[in-house]
């Protein structure tokens, strides 16, 4: 964020603000963590901020503190079309394309709040008065803390922040692990562990948390495994039987497509999950080193994210899905075998 951006932010956040804050469609550890981070860090300012999902979120993220309060636009949806309507600000977190909040775009566009963006997502889109955009950062939840930073709050920082953002900064590194993980991303996460945040039971509130259901769901997920060493690829395919049949419930299926990039020579590692309900087919990419899974979301299955993980989605079959998926890797094979 530019001086400039800093001194707006700071003259709308002096005065009583009517705050929306808002996560993409299905959020993550690290859209909700920034959310109820950057949710709280508002109270200690005196505002009075709501969060409204687009929809619902997995279990594994539902202790975390303040949660019990996020609206959901699904079900909430009468109440949180008026608090949209009557914002006077709304933050989107983690998320660059008004798009990606699926049913509220409409009434987001709609809206007469000034917006202000916080996201490391590539290829951000012009709707934000604010917009505070670094795809080198680690996470939503690194940026929330520097915009705590760049607004002098570090020292208002309470356990209950330090836990939200040291979730989303955890979950999407994959626990420190990927290169968007740096010196600096390690000091925040230890101001975090200073400030109260209790780094090994946040782990096992997130990761130990398996029931049968979605074990035998990964046991599916690995039977189901193709693997194309031509062109470094590893794909899963889960339909909507499959998940039927195992009792799915939300998140189960989170961190499968990772198993993949684990082969030995293979760098791009998707997962093709049937969600009938919708009618798509929703589609993870992940990949090792230059290949840009960001460009070839972007390009093929309507979606993006960053050059290593990114997300889309298919409006065919599985079977016709998985058919032009092939056929695209042929065209990409320099790319991915050099
Ligand atoms: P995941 O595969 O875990 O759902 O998402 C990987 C990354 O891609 C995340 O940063 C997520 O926000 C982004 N992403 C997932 N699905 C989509 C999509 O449909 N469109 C865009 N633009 N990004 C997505
Ligand atoms: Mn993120």
């Amino acid at each position: 964020m530019n001086s400039a951006d800093i001194a707006t932010v700071k003259t709308l956040l002096a005065k009583p603000q009517k705050i929306v804050i808002i996560p993409h469609k299905n959020p993550d550890g690290d859209a909700i963590g920034s959310c109820l981070g950057l949710a709280k860090f508002l109270e200690a300012l005196g505002q009075n901020p709501v969060i409204i999902a687009p929809n619902d979120y997995p279990k594994f993220l539902k202790w975390i503190p303040g949660n019990e309060g996020i609206l959901n636009f699904e079900r909430e949806n009468s109440q949180s079309k008026r608090l949209i309507e009557a914002a006077s600000l709304i933050f989107t977190l983690d998320f660059n394309h008004l798009s990606r909040t699926g049913q509220m775009e409409s009434f987001l566009e709609a809206a007469t709040a000034k917006f202000i963006m916080i996201d490391h997502h590539q290829q951000p889109s012009d709707y934000a008065l604010v917009t505070y955009s670094d795809v080198s950062m680690s996470s939503t939840c690194e940026m929330v803390y520097n915009f705590i930073d760049y607004l002098e709050g570090v020292p208002d920082i309470t356990k209950d922040i330090a836990t939200s953002l040291y979730v989303g900064i955890m979950t999407d590194t994959g626990s420190f692990k990927y290169a968007s993980t740096t010196s600096q991303t390690h000091r925040v996460v230890a101001n975090l562990i200073d400030k109260g945040a209790e780094n090994m039971q946040i782990h096992q509130n997130v990761f130990d948390n398996n029931t049968p259901a979605r074990l035998h769901l990964l046991g599916v997920a690995l039977n189901n495994l193709v693997i194309l060493e031509q062109f470094k690829t590893a794909y899963i395919t889960m339909s909507q039987e499959e998940l039927d049949r195992h009792n799915y419930s939300k998140g189960d299926t989170e961190g499968f497509v990772n198993y993949g990039l684990t082969l030995e020579g293979i760098i791009f590692a998707v997962i093709f999950i049937e969600n009938r309900e919708e009618g798509i087919i929703k589609i993870s990419f992940r990949s090792i080193g230059g290949f840009s899974v960001n460009e070839f979301a972007r390009e093929h299955f309507n979606g993006g994210g960053h050059t290593n993980a990114a997300g889309g989605r298919s409006d065919i079959t599985m079977e016709e899905t998985t058919i032009r998926f092939v056929k695209l890797l042929e065209k990409y094979k320099d790319k991915l075998t050099q």
